[in-house]
Parts: C-alpha cells; structure tokens; sequence
C-alpha cells in the first residue's frame, strides 16, 4: 500500500493557526538571536514555516506536494530521512510534531539528516510523554486498527538526550492544552472488552478531525462514536490513575564543539 496517498489525503485543514498559536509564539521567542537560516523538516501545510518566513530565511521540506502547496517559502518535497541539500545548510534545522510519525528506521535517518544540514542548532517539538494508542480506532471495512494521528511513538526530554549525544540540550519545557495520559494496561483491556466504536469519547476529539483514512486499505470514512457505559467505565478509572500533562515537548539543542 502506498501509504503517501493516505498522508496526501489528511485533513489539512485541520491544521491551522488558531490551533498552534500558542506554540508559534513559543518557538520564536525560543529561536537563538544569531541563527538567519533555517531548514523545517516535516513543515506540512506552513501555518509555522510561513510565519518564520517573515523573519528568516527558511526552506520548507515535506514528503507530499500536496500541504507544501501552501507552503509560501522555499521548499522541497524530499523524505525527512533523505534531504537533497548540502552539509550545513542552515544556523538551525526546526521540526514541529515530525518524529512520533516515524518508525525506527526513519527515526534514525532523520536524526542523522538533522545533524547533517544544521551548522549549530536543533529545534524540535513533539507531543509531550503521550500514550499514543489512546487514539486508536478501528477502520469498518477492514477491521485494521490504527492510530488515528498516525503517531507510533512518544517522547520525553531524556529521549533527546539519547538521540542527540553529540548536542547539548540548551532548553526544554513543556507546554499547550493539558491532556490526560492513558495508562497502556487499563488501555489494553479497555480496548480487548469494548466495542471499537467506544474508544474515542466525543469529547476527547473534534468533529473536524474525526474523519479518516484507513492506511491499511485507503477507506474514508468519519469515525464514529458509540457510547457504551463499560468503556466509560475504563475511562473514568483512568481519570483516578492518570495525570494531565501538557500537551507538547519544546527541546532546542546546540552542537557540542
Ligand atoms: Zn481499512
């Protein structure tokens, strides 16, 4: 299955300003007073690339010609692991909710493009500590069960440590919308005894962002939501074990010399 068809067709608009305000005032504020260049790996559809295009000089890169069209900087359609440009391209290389995307592979090869096309700085934000399965949802037509953000993995601060021996985290905090986590064993049984149509409460997602495509057989469909008093049940428990947390990871790194 060509999964770039699925990415093609995410909803996009779903992105917009209003939604990452909030964490745009953060990263340039964030963003080191000597850096002039700057490459955004996984820019999407440019609600953040295009307001730092006002005051750098950025090159905007994603897999899909489809949000780059909106994209008003220089840009590139490349896979974040396989970047045609050279060594050092920009003071800073930026990347907005890219990694929890990726699989290990990928992962790898990102990290090493991003240590590659920055001369000094790394500025990364991801969702913050999450349980990425609470989002899960099953497609109707073929029972395959994914996450609806399509995010595989999660992060916290000593993750970057790891991933970037060779940098120095300069800064780190966490900010946005405080969500709850989902603690992976009540989790596991509460998706194993539950209907699918149960998982995702209305109110833990927009109706906007409801709608979805199956990565496994390309079927479109709304998700819906049923609800059933016993997956309430498991929620509410959670609510008891589970703490809030805010809903996003800001680490801005420099090379180490
Ligand atoms: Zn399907």
């Amino acid at each position: 299955m060509d999964s770039t068809t699925v990415y093609d067709k995410y909803n996009w608009d779903s992105i917009d300003y209003e939604h990452l305000k909030g964490k745009i005032s953060k990263v340039l504020e964030w963003i080191p007073k000597d850096v002039k260049t700057i490459v955004d790996i996984g820019c999407g559809n440019g609600v953040i690339t295009n307001i730092l295009g006002d005051k750098y000089e950025v090159t905007g890169i994603d897999r899909s010609e489809v949000p780059l069209q909106s994209v008003n900087t220089r840009k590139l359609a490349a896979s974040a692991d396989d970047i045609p440009l050279p060594d050092k391209s920009s003071d800073l290389v930026f990347s907005s909710e890219l990694l929890e995307h990726l699989d290990d592979r990928m992962l790898a090869g990102t990290v090493a493009e991003m240590k590659r096309l920055t001369k000094k700085y790394i500025f990364i934000t991801v969702p913050n500590d999450e349980n990425p399965d609470k989002l899960s949802i099953q497609c109707p037509d073929c029972k395959y069960i994914y996450n609806s953000p399509n995010h595989l993995r999660s992060f916290k601060k000593e993750d970057f440590a790891n991933l970037f021996k060779d940098y120095t985290i300069l800064k780190s905090s966490v900010d946005g919308k405080k969500v709850r986590y989902y603690n992976p064993a009540l989790l596991n049984l509460k998706k194993r005894l539950t209907p699918a149509s149960s998982w995702i409460p209305e109110y833990w997602m927009e109706k906007s962002k409801r709608k979805t495509v199956c990565p496994h057989c390309e079927h479109e469909f709304v998700n819906p939501f049923r609800f059933n008093l016993f997956a309430m049940s498991f929620d509410v428990l959670n609510v008891i074990m589970s703490p809030k947390k805010p809903c996003w990871l800001f680490v801005l790194m420099e090379k180490k010399s």
